[in-house]
């Protein structure tokens, strides 16, 4: 049995959710209503990504990974959680519906531990960027999620695996659904209250550490 743990990015290691920064810097007045659409859960995530980067010229592609790269902040604890879990023999995967031009070099940065990373691409080869997502939603999805985090959970996963979730926002629903718990933050903490998911909230990677560390803790009831 082997404990997976699949990790959210933006918003969750990032401080801030990168593509709505990266939206209100470089086409703030456009993206707005759909930033806003898609948190209403009005727009598929996958819709209003595509219509975002769709937003910005091509020419402007390395302004928008320098400025991402550059505002980029981590939440406290990220190292020394992923350190825990490496000495636990847990796998850790970033599972993120953002792009590698952000989310690669600071996990790179961060840690020399082995993290699998799953996140999407840009082409910057038209007149306009556009969304190239690494996992497209599988047959067994309701569809619509960009990058598909439950296709990612069916592929690394094994029968009899147990999978953590960490994330904090509404493309994480789904992921936590099928975890056996959940840690969570913002509107994934109110969605795992209505929900009734087994979850525990988190602020900062030091909470997660803890509850890791705590043999007591609420999480092992679940992953037993
Ligand atoms: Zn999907």
């Amino acid at each position: 049995m082997t404990v997976r743990v699949i990790c959210d990015f933006d918003g969750t290691i990032s401080e801030r959710d990168m593509i709505v920064s990266i939206m209100r810097h470089f086409a703030p007045e456009a993206s707005e209503p759909i930033i806003q659409a898609v948190r209403a859960s009005e727009r598929s995530v996958k819709d209003g990504v595509e219509a975002m980067f769709a937003l910005i010229p091509s020419n402007q592609y390395g302004a928008v990974a320098a400025y991402a790269q550059a505002a980029t902040a981590v939440r406290r604890g990220f190292p020394q959680f992923i350190h825990t879990c490496e000495q636990l023999g847990w796998k850790v995967a970033i599972v993120s519906g953002g792009f590698d031009f952000f989310v690669e070099p600071v996990i790179h940065n961060l840690s020399t531990a082995s993290v699998d990373i799953y996140c999407n691409r840009i082409d910057a080869s038209g007149s306009h960027l556009r969304v190239r997502w690494s996992k497209p939603c599988d047959e067994a999805c309701d569809g619509g999620c960009g990058l598909c985090k439950p296709r990612v959970i069916r592929e690394i996963a094994q029968p009899g695996d147990r999978v953590i979730a960490i994330g904090d926002g509404v493309t994480d629903v789904k992921a936590a659904k099928m975890a056996d718990f959940v840690f969570a933050r913002s509107d994934l903490l109110r969605l795992a209250r209505e929900l009734g998911l087994p979850h525990l909230p988190f602020e900062t990677f030091d909470d997660i550490t803890a509850a890791i560390l705590d043999k007591g803790s609420e999480l092992y009831a679940h992953l037993s």
